[in-house]
């Protein structure tokens, strides 16, 4: 059995867009898409009257060698969101098959399954915010087409552990997709899932330029999974995903200089992560500090609404993550500058008696 199985029917036989850039390979003169002739004002060489290659090769090429994998394992696209959305969209069938996740999480998940119209199966983590992993396998019904699991997870910050991730792609061959959403494991110590998707043509990986690598703002973010996915993928794939300035912007930070700087962020978050844990865990109406793998801390407080609004009075937002389960009062605090974490604990060091 394919990977394929699993995907709607519909959209195996889909026709896909052809893309005027796709067609114009080779060519000296692209009179073939109603682009300006002409380059705008301020184009600073980058061409930005024609259209962008669907899926540039320099970026693929760059992106394949960072995460250790072929081209053709490789989908790249508006941030991870939009791989998410792409994935519910090939897999789930409107009103009939299902997701699966395990609450508190990431929140789009539920929600793009939402606007496809399809089910939320949902296994909550534990207290302690660890994956049952036997419950989750007997959660997976025939409807259930794809699984996430992310890790290090968004909002708890806790990691999966690789074992239970391999007990789970073994678990689940021929069922549903197993999409592993790294967005932070660049925070962590864990090791990446990505090497699995050379094994199983059912696991997928979502890593994002977002976060260790600075770049959120140019919403660069791969789906890693076989050749097969990502060919699938592909084909619904809106025209022309990626601006040509994000592509420019992506590829200058993963050059070698890049490379540095993005290490040297990650060593500075990991580094103010653990002196934040510490310095909030002594401040009074504080209850717990969660240990996290990622950039942020989840926090409970005596009274989180409370916190919430005199840490916006002084102009600081985190998020109030207190609609999530076994998050009742919590705030996720994302780890900042070394100037503005010291900010945050003098705001809320003001809470002592
Ligand atoms: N996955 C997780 C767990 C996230 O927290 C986020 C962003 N908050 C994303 C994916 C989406 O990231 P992006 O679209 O910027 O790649």
């Amino acid at each position: 059995m394919s990977v394929l199985d699993l995907a709607r029917p519909e959209i195996r036989t889909l026709q896909p867009y052809s893309s005027a850039r796709m067609e114009a390979e080779g060519a000296q003169i692209m009179l073939n898409a109603n682009e300006s002739a002409w380059p705008p004002a301020g184009d600073a060489g980058l061409g930005c009257n024609r259209y962008p290659d669907p899926q540039p090769g320099g970026l693929l090429q760059a992106l394949a060698t960072l995460y250790g994998v072929r081209s053709e394992q490789l989908f790249v696209g508006r941030g991870s969101d939009e791989a998410i959305d792409l994935l519910v969209r090939a897999f789930c069938g409107a009103g009939q098959d299902a997701i699966l996740i395990q609450p508190p999480t990431f929140g789009m998940y539920a929600v793009c399954a939402r606007i496809q119209n399809a089910n939320i199966v949902e296994v909550p983590l534990a207290d302690d915010f660890s994956l049952d992993i036997e419950r989750l396998v007997g959660a997976v019904t025939p409807a259930v087409k794809l699984v996430f699991l992310c890790t290090p997870n968004n909002p708890s910050g806790k990691s999966i552990a690789r074992t239970d991730i391999e007990y789970l792609a073994k678990a689940l061959v021929g069922r549903a997709v197993l999409v592993v959403d790294e967005a932070y494991i660049e925070f962590s110590d864990q090791q990446s899932a990505v090497d699995l998707i050379n094994t199983y043509d059912h696991v997928a990986v979502l890593r994002t330029l977002s976060k260790a690598w600075a770049l959120a703002g140019a919403r660069i973010g791969s789906l890693l999974a076989s050749p097969d996915v990502i060919a699938l993928i592909r084909r619904i794939m809106p025209p022309y995903p990626l601006p040509l300035p994000c592509v420019s912007a992506a590829m200058s930070e993963l050059s070698a200089s890049g490379q540095a700087a993005a290490r040297d962020n990650i060593a500075i978050v990991r580094e103010q992560r653990e002196i934040m844990r510490a310095a909030l865990a002594r401040l009074s109406g504080i209850r717990e500090v969660l240990p996290s793998d990622a950039n942020f801390l989840a926090v409970r407080f005596d009274d989180a609404g409370t916190v919430y609004q005199r840490l916006l009075k002084a102009g600081i937002v985190v998020r109030d993550i207190r609609r999530y389960p076994n998050l009742k009062d919590a705030l996720r605090i994302t780890i900042g500058t070394p100037e503005e974490n010291a900010r945050v604990l003098t705001v809320l060091g003001g809470e002592k008696p």
